[in-house]
């Protein structure tokens, strides 16, 4: 079997980088994107690898990043922006090869084993790659090049920011198995614990261990992490438009201030449902069924889903939907503190019929316009009317 060649693209400290791109004057400052800094939610959600000098640490409290680094730079997140860079970095991965796997919003794996010869060597591809991505967006990635995913994968943590890290055949057992086994994705706390009975701490050990003890311990993903630590991963890299399809996609906000009329929730709901929409097409899933949630300032979580009569990608039967839903339990009497929405029972959007009960041509326009220009001019180009002058909406969020 000839020998692959994969990359995995990481982008560093991604939201922070995002946020500073186009400030050059942040640019060697301390900066950290924090929930909502103002004022709930305040805990450090990424930080860049100045303000990671300081020892802030992601998921502590602002105050204590703030004791450390008095100076540090704060932004709340801005989720759609951040997308809107995914899809660029995408973009630019998917000109060197047809096969990239997304791994989360900021990292990717590419099998170049056809393309790279077009662009050098496999090193220098990477290193065309990364320029490249600091050229036209301002962020760095760290790329990582090695024979498979597992590999490539953790080669691309070794070197930060804007590097590019080599592991070959020849070298694998050196570097990689003196690493800690949480190094690996999917070995959390409790996995490791496990390990550890066994008196196993770093990488190489696992593949020390007889397979009848891995399997009893861990059943046959035991022996697969052996074999894949031995060199034979051979877990492809999945063709672009041929990407996992996601259960569901939800979005949620906490609101700065309390938000009680039907009017104030709606706002909410419709920068919601514009963000689930715009992910939906963006993907090619249309959607039938609906989830909304709601968050008392008490605490208290009241939710209630629905499959809908249509199947739909289209922000304004998301905000329809979800508001019928909404009157459906919900009184108008509680301030309210957040809300999700999430959109699930998808399919690929090519193969659905017209719904003969919704203008879906006319809206589907709108939509398809709206992506155009934002594809063009970038994602603020163009933001819905109710934005504007709405104090009580901020960006930021968190889950629900
Ligand atoms: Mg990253």
């Amino acid at each position: 079997m000839k020998e692959r060649v994969i990359l995995h693209c990481d982008a560093n400290s991604f939201f922070a980088s995002v946020e500073v791109a186009n400030k050059p004057n942040l640019k060697n400052l301390p900066v950290a994107v924090a929930g909502n800094p103002k004022k709930r939610t305040g805990i450090i959600l990424t930080k860049n690898h100045i303000a990671k000098k300081y020892g802030v640490e992601t998921g502590e409290a602002i105050w204590q990043a703030k004791l450390k680094c008095p100076n540090l730079v704060l932004f709340a997140p801005h989720y759609k922006i951040y997308e809107y860079y995914s899809a660029k970095l995408k973009e630019i991965y998917e000109k060197y090869t047809d096969r990239v796997e997304s791994f989360g919003i900021d990292e990717c794996w590419l099998d170049v084993s056809d393309t790279y010869k077009f662009f050098g060597t496999p090193k220098e591809l990477a290193d065309k790659i990364r320029n490249e991505v600091k050229t036209s967006l301002n962020i760095t990635i760290s790329v990582g090049v090695s024979f498979c995913k597992l590999f490539a994968k953790l080669a691309s943590d070794m070197k930060k920011p804007d590097a590019t890290t080599i592991i070959d055949k020849r070298k694998f057992k050196e570097i990689i198995y003196p690493l800690p086994i949480t190094d690996i994705i999917g070995i959390g706390r409790k996995l490791e614990k496990r390990y550890n009975q066994l008196g196993i701490t770093k990488l190489g050990e696992i593949t020390q261990v007889p397979d009848e003890i891995l399997k009893k311990k861990f059943g046959i993903l035991g022996i697969e992490l052996k074999q894949k630590l031995l060199g034979y991963d051979y877990d492809e890299v999945n063709l672009f438009d041929n990407h996992v399809k996601p259960k569901s996609v939800g979005n949620g906000t906490t609101t700065i201030i309390d938000v009680y009329s039907r009017k104030e929730i709606m706002d909410v709901v419709t920068m919601l449902s514009e963000e689930i929409s715009t992910r939906l097409r963006r993907d090619g899933f249309i959607a039938k069924g609906l989830a909304v949630g709601i968050k008392t300032a008490t605490f208290e979580y009241f939710h209630k889903s629905k499959l809908m009569n249509i199947t739909t990608n289209n922000s304004k039967d998301l905000v329809y939907e979800s508001m019928n839903l909404i009157d459906s339990f919900w009184q108008y009497n509680q301030a309210v503190r957040a809300i999700r929405i999430c959109a699930y029972n998808l399919s690929n959007a090519n193969i659905v019929q017209l719904n003969m009960f919704t203008n879906i041509i006319k809206t589907k326009s709108i939509d398809n316009a709206l992506d155009k220009i934002r594809k063009k001019y970038g994602y603020y180009s163009i933001t819905p009317a109710i934005k504007i002058n709405n104090t009580k909406l901020d960006m930021s969020r968190i889950e629900v």
